[in-house]
């Protein structure tokens, strides 16, 4: 499969020369099967969302949006993805079941007095289902969903497999807060975060914060980068990309990070950039 990676910045997005590099639009990935051009399946709808329309080639969108959670970082694209806001446009969005009707959950932020309109106003054919632990195919992925402990709402993490690869996407995780400091002080590699990342070709994964920032931004509910590392070693992942930056992290600063994170593991280790793809299965490559 390729992976897209739309939007890599956590929280609220980073404008300026500094964070250019690294790219300031929020969480937002788009799967794509192989033989197919355009991608199907997109994980999460940050304002990297808006970045999808120009995978399409200007055809419109038809697939499927999973949403891990429902913060500002993760929707704040949805009305403007102009491949989907289009009459020939089909888009089903999954929003994590937490006994709310998921159309419910999105008017709190997307419609008056938030914002100009409502998600039944984008043009095309758009349907909302809620989504909750379990296996499901989801075009023609086969993805596992488990609930991970974020803060403020039911976050899932996904694992997305195509036959062929495997992606595992816990953009905003916080063991730490929740479940004490566990075998390296960053958290617990608790067993829904071992099932879903477990020999897994591709982990992206929160590394919000630095070792030493963790302990002052707990409250937050996501990670060190250590974390995430940790997590890809104990659970055989074979790549970890750092993803959901700080929106204060420079590229100078991702860069250090990055560095850091490679001391000598024996997993692959890249800050998540914007705009960049990479190829999983026979032909694995980044561009
Ligand atoms: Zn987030
Ligand atoms: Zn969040």
């Amino acid at each position: 499969m390729r992976v897209h990676l739309c939007g890599v910045r956590g929280s609220t997005p980073a404008v300026g020369a500094e964070f250019t590099g690294v790219g300031g639009n929020t969480s937002c990935v788009a799967l794509a099967h192989d033989d197919e051009a355009a991608p199907r399946l997109v994980l999460d709808a940050g304002t990297g969302l808006r970045a999808v329309s120009a995978l399409m080639g200007g055809e419109p969108f038809r697939g499927s949006i999973l949403l891990g959670h429902l913060h500002w970082d993760h929707t704040q694209g949805l009305p403007f993805f102009r491949s989907a806001d289009r009459p020939d446009a089909v888009t089903r969005v999954f929003v994590p079941e937490q006994g709310v009707p998921p159309l419910e959950l999105l008017g709190r932020f997307m419609g008056p007095p938030s914002f100009p309109i409502l998600a039944p106003d984008l043009q095309g054919s758009w349907s909302f289902d809620s989504i909750d632990e379990g296996t499901h195919v989801v075009e023609d992925f086969t993805v596992l969903v488990r609930e991970i402990p974020h803060k403020g709402g039911r976050t899932m993490g996904y694992r997305i497999d195509d036959g062929c690869s495997s992606v595992a996407y816990l953009s905003d995780h916080g063991p730490a807060r929740m479940m004490g400091p566990g075998p390296d002080g960053f958290g617990p590699y608790h067993e829904a975060a071992m099932e879903l990342c477990t020999g897994v070709d591709l982990l992206i994964h929160d590394a919000q914060y630095t070792a030493s920032e963790l302990p002052f931004r707990l409250n937050f509910g996501h990670s060190a980068a250590d974390y995430a590392v940790g997590l890809a070693r104990h659970c055989g992942a074979a790549r970890v990309l750092l993803f959901h930056h700080d929106p204060d992290r420079t590229d100078t600063e991702v860069a250090a990070i990055e560095r850091a994170m490679r001391r000598g593991e024996d997993v692959s280790v890249d800050a998540a950039r914007e705009g960049e793809t990479i190829w999983l299965g026979a032909s694995s490559d980044t561009a």
